[in-house]
């Protein structure tokens, strides 16, 4: 398959799942909603009906709030049918019976409304009747009191007092009174104003023993009305009668509506109660419902998460391992053709983009198979040519070298057979000036003595240089005072500057006050000499300064020792300053004709510079004087140098002989090297080149190495830090460096590559002896000793 397609097919899965995972989860939001709407609709439900059940007590007491009662009531149901819709088959009965429990209960508060109204309209007829009583009880009294009055008025008249009739009188008139107390006293029981609190049995009970008294009162005063005979007294009976009659139905009635409120009473209580009761198993059945639900939607959360996840993982191992595998496959195999094995065929079967990718690889392998055989072949063409090529120019370079030897070597001749009759000349002419000369022969004779003086010196230096050059100068290692040789060299030219009024000033650096250094002395002097002379030759004025100082640069062969020829003179211009180095260059052709010389001072030192391991420099300004500065190396190394410098007093020994490696590409120079080395029984192995030599190492144990630094293929540098790095520790050979050159940077590089010894070509007899002889020096002090 495809990676797009495995990608495509990958995204819409883990879209499909993340949107079936915010579907049900959103689902799930939205019916937790719903119950929590459902729950509260009922709760609000449950508050309207316990606060229509309070109410309805309060009015049970007080008469108030009917109105308040039913919209609660009303408001109660609407709130249960809105919870109705959308409910269960079991949930949906339980809110029809207490939908029917609510009608009920309003069904018996009505009842109790009615027989409330009812009975306070019997009340008030009752009321308005006692108080109509009042009336007629009032103009009655008058009544009577005027009849009392006329009795006791007839005494006169008649002589004789009736006092029955008053008695009769004064009785009606109290019993009258009695009746009005109790008739008051009904209305305040009938009101349940008499403080026993709202208790319809005990206001019953007295209704009842009212109505008695009134009915007996009423009665007497019955009884008693014929007797007095007074005509307003029929009215008022009959009112009473009409009282006596109403009296017994309020109390009836109330008898029978104190009964009928009572019962409602207990209905709305107990219905009340069981309304309450139904409504909090509602809500306990639907929070339990709720909760149900909501633990279910949490496990299907949990679950759909869980899914979700569980198919992102699949999906994922899915998709990284179809297409990793092929892919380390892939990167392995470019690996292998990395590693040049271009025969690699890669099995692409299918349409994917890795089938594609394998395809792409073998087309590439193919090509690259063909262009590397092309290159290789060219390459062997070059190595060919180059070879041709190295083997034409190392010729050219032999002979070069062999010319140059031939030239100093000539030089070296010429400049010999030339001093002895310029000796001869100068001795004689120094002889003739001793005879009778006149002016004009003496003038001439000094010009012959000083022109010949020139040529001995040219010449001295010619044979010098060409020493040099030829590798005839071995340096001679002492241990030398520079404090002294400074005081030495400038002691010589101190009265000749002085003459031109020139001071030479010493600054020498307190690590050379009585110490000694390790150098050539004669060399050393000899370029001192030269600086401090062509100083003293081009000053006129001012002072020459020689400095001596040491610095550390961190380098394997130690410090350097510096010493500068500072002076105030001439100068020379910046375009001179590299080749004032250079043989038979003199900074303006002006010079020899004012100064003398040869050109030659400044070469020669910078030969001996760079025997003693240093570098000569100049920095100069026309007019504003010159300064050399040169340094030079502590040989201290090559202490031991000095002391088989003499080999004659040494007597060559070994423990064991030596298994000696000669590494050199110049077979007349082995062939030298091995038999000098016979002549001390030391048997000779050797390697053309810096390959063949640690190949050699990695087959034998090889006690000495005599290393040319100069080799085609990998020189001594080089396969020094092949074997010293392929040596274990204690098979680690001795390695002398064999080399044309005796300058200081080839020392350098010959000791940073861990080489122990230092054989300047062309090899002799003594040189060879001398290294066999450090060697077993060596080997008897221990390495270690050495090292250190
Ligand atoms: P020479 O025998 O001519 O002095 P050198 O090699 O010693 O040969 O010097 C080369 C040239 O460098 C001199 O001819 C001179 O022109 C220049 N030179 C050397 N030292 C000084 C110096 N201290 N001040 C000015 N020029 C100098």
């Amino acid at each position: 398959m495809r990676i797009s397609t495995k990608i495509f097919i990958g995204l819409l899965g883990a879209l499909l799942a993340f949107a079936l995972f915010i579907g049900l989860s959103q689902y799930g939001t939205i019916q937790i909603r719903k119950e929590e709407k459902r729950l509260t609709l009922l709760n609000s439900a449950s508050r309207s009906i316990s606060s229509s059940v309070i109410s309805s007590r309060m009015y049970l007491e007080r008469s108030t709030g009917r109105d308040y009662v039913f919209e609660s009531l009303a408001e109660g149901r609407e709130r249960l049918l809105s919870v109705q819709s959308g409910t269960a088959k079991d949930e949906y009965a339980f809110i029809q019976a207490t939908l029917a429990q609510i009608d009920f209960y309003e069904d018996i508060f009505s009842t109790l409304v009615e027989s409330k109204t009812s009975l306070s309209k019997l009340e008030e007829r009752l009321i308005a009747q006692v108080y109509n009583f009042g009336e007629e009880s009032l103009l009655i009294q008058n009544r009577l009191e005027s009849e009392r009055e006329r009795i006791s008025l007839s005494i006169g008249e008649n002589d004789e007092p009736d006092i029955t009739q008053i008695q009769l009188v004064d009785r009606f008139i109290a019993e009258k009174a009695y009746l009005w107390g109790w008739m008051n006293r009904s209305i305040v029981i009938i009101r349940h104003e008499l403080g026993t609190g709202y208790d319809l049995d005990v206001d019953l009970t007295n209704v009842e023993e009212t109505n008695a008294v009134i009915t007996e009162k009423i009665e007497t005063l019955e009884s008693l009305g014929p007797s007095l005979s007074l005509p307003e007294l029929d009215p008022f009976m009959a009112t009473l009668r009409s009282i006596r009659r109403n009296f017994e139905s309020v109390s009836t009635e109330f008898a029978l509506a104190a009964r009928a409120e009572s019962e409602s009473r207990m209905m709305i209580e107990l219905h009340g109660e069981k309304l309450r009761v139904m409504l909090e198993d509602l809500i306990y059945r639907f929070e339990e419902i709720s909760n149900e639900r909501s633990e279910m939607l949490a496990y299907i959360y949990w679950v759909s998460a869980f899914l979700f996840v569980l198919g992102a993982v699949l999906s994922t191992l899915w998709f990284t391992l179809g297409i990793i595998k092929p892919l380390r496959r892939l990167s392995k195999n470019f690996s292998d053709v990395a590693a040049g094995n271009f025969d690699l065929r890669i099995p692409a079967h299918g349409k994917s983009e890795l089938a594609e990718l394998a395809t792409s690889f073998n087309d590439m392998n193919d090509r690259l198979r063909r262009s590397y055989s092309e290159v290789e072949e060219k390459v062997r063409q070059r190595t060919r040519e180059l070879q041709i090529a190295t083997a034409r120019s190392k010729k050219l370079a032999d002979a070069a070298q062999e010319a140059n030897l031939a030239k100093s070597a000539f030089l070296a001749t010429m400049s010999h057979e030339i001093r002895t009759p310029l000796n001869s000349i100068i001795g004689f002419s120094e002889m003739l000036q001793d005879t009778e000369l006149d002016d004009e022969q003496r003038s001439d004779l000094a010009a012959i003595r000083s022109s010949g003086g020139i040529l001995l010196d040219l010449i001295n230096d010619i044979l010098d240089l060409s020493k040099i050059e030829a590798g005839k100068v071995n340096m001679e290692i002492t241990a030398v005072r520079l404090e002294e040789l400074i005081h030495e060299v400038t002691s010589v030219f101190k009265l000749s500057a002085a003459n031109n009024g020139v001071k030479i000033e010493l600054e020498i650096a307190n690590d050379f006050i009585d110490r000694i250094i390790y150098s050539d002395r004669t060399r050393l002097y000899q370029v001192l000499n030269n600086l401090i002379s062509n100083a003293v030759k081009f000053t006129q004025e001012g002072e020459i300064r020689v400095r001596a100082w040491r610095e550390n640069h961190n380098e394997p062969t130690g410090d350097r020792i510096y010493l500068s020829v500072s002076d105030t003179g001439v100068g020379i211009s910046e375009d001179k300053l590299e080749d004032v180095f250079l043989a038979f260059t003199q900074a303006d052709s002006s010079t020899t004709r004012k100064y003398g010389g040869t050109g030659l001072g400044l070469a020669i030192s910078r030969r001996i510079v760079e025997i003693l391991g240093g570098e000569i420099s100049v920095s100069s300004k026309p007019g504003g004087g010159s300064i050399f500065t040169f340094y030079i190396r502590d040989q201290k190394v090559d202490e031991k140098t000095a002391s088989f410098a003499d080999v004659s007093n040494h007597e060559l020994s070994f423990d064991s002989v030596p298994l000696v490696l000669v590494a050199e590409d110049d077979p007349i120079n082995y062939k030298l090297t091995e038999k000098i080395l016979s002549r001390f029984g030391v048997k000779a192995i050797w390697a053309q080149d810096g390959r063949q030599a640690v190949e050699q190492v990695r087959h034998n144990e090889f006690d000495f190495i005599f290393m040319d630094l100069q080799m085609p293929e990998l020189d001594g540098i080089e396969a020094t830090y092949e074997i010293r790095k392929q040596c274990k520790d204690s098979k680690q050979p001795y390695i002398a460096a064999l080399t044309a050159n005796a300058l200081g940077e080839s020392r350098e590089a010959s000791v940073a590559a861990g080489m122990n010894d230092f054989v300047t070509k062309p090899v002799s007899g003594d040189s060879i002896k001398a290294a066999l002889l450090r060697y077993s020096d060596y080997m008897q002090s221990g390495p270690a000793a050495s090292q250190s």
